[in-house]
């Protein structure tokens, strides 16, 4: 595992440095924001440790450039501040996690760890299959290019199903990733909303994408192949 590490604090950096390469990893060292953005476009990390207070390049910058490029690389922001709204535009400008200044080693090893166990993260809002786009952050669907209108329950459950293309679901499994522990109804529910779906997203076209696997439940798109 390579790391790249962003941090101007010579006395940290060297710090941090040497705790995680006592636990094998490759760590590279950037001094500053310029220098972060050169070895982020140079070298393929598998996560980037980066300090928010940088001389010649801010942080935030080059977490926002490192995002454009590379969409899955986890990222993990160290930083003297703790401003709760801060951290919401970093999350959003896509940080993975978040370290406040002071830390113990130990707490960013397990962070660094936990992050590396996840692996690229799949960042993009838009779920395929077929020709069928689910557009998670607008809540949106279109099926060649046309929008179709869902209810909230229609969407989660065609949601659920379209991120795991392939995958058969059964109707109890179903109830319990769409539906909350407020659902007392029967599980026959499912049936009626995979009608619903079926009218909107498959009956206007030729190829369907539901599947109805007897005895089991329901799902989305061709099965994987074995
Ligand atoms: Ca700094």
């Amino acid at each position: 595992m390579r790391l790249l590490l962003v941090e101007d604090e010579k006395k940290l950096s060297e710090l941090v440095a040497r705790a995680l390469r006592q636990e094998s990893y490759a760590v590279d060292v950037a001094d500053d924001g310029a220098q972060g953005w050169e070895f982020a476009q140079a070298y393929d990390y598998d996560l980037i440790i980066l300090d928010l207070m940088l001389p010649k390049l801010p942080g935030q910058e080059l977490l926002r450039r490192i995002r454009r490029g590379n969409h899955g690389v986890p990222i993990l922001i160290l930083t003297a501040r703790d401003a709760t709204e801060e951290k919401v535009q970093n999350f959003e400008a896509g940080a993975d996690d978040y370290l406040t200044k002071p830390f113990a080693f130990a707490e960013l090893l397990m962070r660094v760890k936990a992050l590396l166990r996840r692996g690229p993260i799949a960042r993009s809002s838009v779920l395929r299959v077929g020709d069928l786009e689910v557009d998670r952050l607008a809540q949106q669907v279109r099926r060649a290019g046309k929008r179709i209108e869902l209810t909230a329950k229609e969407y989660a459950l065609l949601e659920y199903l379209a991120a795991h293309p392939g995958r058969v679901f059964s109707r109890t499994m179903i109830i319990e990733h769409v539906w909350d522990q407020s659902f007392e109804g029967l599980t026959n529910i499912v049936d009626v909303y995979v009608r619903h779906l079926r009218s909107k997203i498959d009956d206007p076209f030729a190829v369907k994408l539901i599947r109805t696997v007897r005895g089991v439940g329901y799902g989305l798109g061709v099965a994987p192949e074995a």
